[in-house]
């Protein structure tokens, strides 16, 4: 199997809603804050069991495809989305809405 990244237009709010954020072996939900998450085969956050449609890594930053290929086998489903392009559009988003108070 080959990967290649891929830019598209995505809708941040549904990223956000449905993503997990995993390292080697475990996830992290950031919406409940549950640490420790089993990852195979999981479709739901087993804490607050929210829908999952998107992964994230940290450790996959720098072009790391290891990671984004184990993932990728336990989490066949979930879209793996790059973590540094995450972080920077949730900060403009951030920015955006102090801007707006
Ligand atoms: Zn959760």
């Amino acid at each position: 199997m080959e990967y290649i990244r891929v830019w598209s237009e995505v809708d941040l709010k549904d990223i956000e809603d449905h993503i997990i954020i995993v390292d080697d072996k475990y996830g992290h939900c950031p919406a409940c804050k549950k640490i420790g998450i089993e990852l195979k085969d999981l479709k739901k956050c087993p804490s607050c069991s929210r829908e999952l449609k998107y992964v994230t890594s940290k450790e996959a930053q720098g072009g790391k495809f290891d990671i984004v290929m184990r993932t990728k086998r336990k989490l066949p489903d979930l879209i793996f989305v790059d973590y540094s392009d995450y972080e920077r559009e949730l900060g403009k988003k951030k920015a955006g809405n102090l801007f707006k108070v």
